[in-house]
């Protein structure tokens, strides 16, 4: 059976169960299997797939201690008729390059994707003899992933879930996608700081083993993460660039075998991460572009070898990827690394002591051999919406932006595709695309919607337009340090 080690030490394993139910490893490194080198895909059987098809057997490999029928069961219903396109994550020509939506989902961001699965694999974690024990979730979110955790988890079995975004750090749609969810085992909270701080204390809460003791005694609730740290949010991820493959030689742009590349707007690397764990399987990857915005500590990093979180950081149009600790960076230096986790263990404490590392030059060249990057400032985005819209007919949001000026500007690996992940339906960040259009952006994002859609043609998805004047459920708002007697609180009047 595959097992699953954390990146700082390989003395305990777990099955990818209890991996997906611990969420982190005890020793705040992440899952990761030695396993993915001996679990080759064969580019020629992804033709011709469903997105269901291509879910059931990528994640087969990766979580075996699932049955096929078990898997089955939750890709039915994860991917099913809350996704507002039948092919999930479709592929659509844009100019002479490609786009792989991924924001048809109920939330209409690509954490969907991971995130409509998550629970669904995490509610089959529960050991039989112990139904009372509950998990609960906790979530910092820098705007997309708390809806779509949220959404995901509401009402699922034996979970409870709790998120916490940064107070005025995220948009109006997507701070009410939020406090409007509906559900007796969710919460929403805003917190005084910004994303990381709020990450940071999230951290901290997991880490507080006697904040778990009583959470275990007198709530009956152990905590875990939904954060893209999870191995059962990685995993879903890596099935879309299987079947972007799969798509790429249903529409004769490719033959089986031949390379392809991705561009990627990045923020906690798990989205970029996933391509790399698709190409450790066999995907002829060509390059990932890793695109970031005005917050380039990752643009930094894949150029000089130093991460170095101690710099300004900016509220930008993509609040999404305003992040300056990659968690999932961590990963990818693992293997990076041959699996060296007393580097990544040295690394990730320089990073804690001095919110600084460098890695070694050797090390950098190999991640430099597969990971090209760059980033876009808000004037770059929003030209590039612009220049979307009027070039392709396409519409764009802040995030994908990003991606498609780095796309753009990287010189082209000659006659290979360029397909560039999509993160978030530009209705989600109404106001940006419409500046970037030149439209008058009145004070609500929802007439801001209204124009944007009359200016193009196209329509808002339903579940973002119907926000407005639906009922606000939670307005509490606290400091960073109160957030681990918010999270006991919570557990206590939520008890199973
Ligand atoms: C989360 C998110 C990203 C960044 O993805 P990571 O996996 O954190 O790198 C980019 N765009 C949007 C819209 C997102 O919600």
């Amino acid at each position: 059976m595959m097992s699953f080690h954390s990146t700082r030490s390989t003395d305990s394993t777990v099955t990818a169960k209890q991996a997906i139910r611990q969420g982190i490893a005890p020793d705040g490194g992440l899952f990761v299997t030695d396993a993915l080198a001996a679990l080759q895909v064969n580019p020629a059987s992804l033709a011709g797939q469903t997105y269901q098809e291509t879910a059931v057997r990528i994640l087969g490999l990766l979580l075996d201690d699932y049955s096929a029928e078990e898997l089955d069961l939750c890709v039915r219903a994860a991917y099913g008729a809350q996704w507002s396109d039948t092919d999930i994550t479709p592929l659509v020509r844009v100019g002479d390059d490609y786009v792989l939506e991924l924001f048809n989902g109920p939330t209409s961001a690509f954490k969907d994707v991971a995130l409509q699965l998550l629970p669904r694999l995490m509610s089959r974690t529960l050991p039989q003899a112990d139904e009372t024990e509950r998990i609960m979730i906790l979530t910092a979110t820098s705007g997309d992933t708390g809806k779509a955790a949220l959404a995901g988890f509401a009402g699922a079995p034996g979970t409870a879930i709790t998120v916490f975004y940064p107070e005025g750090k995220v948009s109006q749609v997507q701070r009410l996608q939020m406090v409007t969810q509906a559900g007796s085992n969710v919460r929403v909270c805003a917190v005084r700081g910004n994303f990381d701080d709020a990450q940071a204390a999230v951290k901290a809460v997991f880490a507080d083993r006697d904040l778990a003791g009583r959470l275990r005694d007198q709530a009956g609730t152990v905590l875990s993460s939904a954060n893209s740290i999870n191995v059962g949010r990685l995993v879903p991820q890596v099935v879309y660039y299987f079947r972007a493959y799969g798509s790429l030689i249903d529409l004769g742009a490719i033959k089986a075998g031949d390379p392809v590349e991705f561009c990627v707007p990045t923020g906690n690397f798990g989205d970029v991460l996933a391509g790399y764990y698709a190409s450790m399987m066999g995907l002829p990857v060509a390059r990932l572009t890793v695109a970031s915005d005005r917050n380039k500590v990752l643009t930094d990093f894949l150029s000089t070898g130093v991460y170095d979180r101690n710099r300004p950081f900016y509220t930008t149009t993509s609040p999404s990827m305003d992040i300056l600790i990659s968690s999932n960076l961590e990963r990818m230096l693992y293997y990076m690394s041959g699996g060296d986790t007393q580097l990544i263990s040295s690394l990730m404490e320089d990073l804690f002591t001095q919110g600084r590392y460098q890695v070694p030059a050797g090390l950098l060249k190999r991640i430099r051999s597969l990971f090209a990057c760059g980033w876009a400032d808000e004037d770059q985005v929003s030209a590039a919406i612009r220049e979307c819209w009027q070039e392709n007919r396409y519409l764009i949001d802040p995030h994908t932006a990003c991606g498609y000026r780095v796309m753009g500007q990287a010189p082209r690996l000659g006659g290979v595709p360029r397909v560039l992940l999509s993160t978030a339906s530009p209705y989600k960040f109404p106001r940006v695309v419409g500046r970037a259009l030149g439209l008058e952006t009145p004070t609500s994002d929802f007439s801001c919607m209204d124009a944007l859609s009359a200016a193009t043609g196209t329509l808002p998805p339903p579940g973002l337009r119907g926000l407005e004047g639906a009922g606000i459920r939670f307005d509490d708002c606290i400091d960073v340090d109160d957030m681990p007697a918010y999270v006991y609180r919570t557990a206590l009047c939520m008890k199973p």
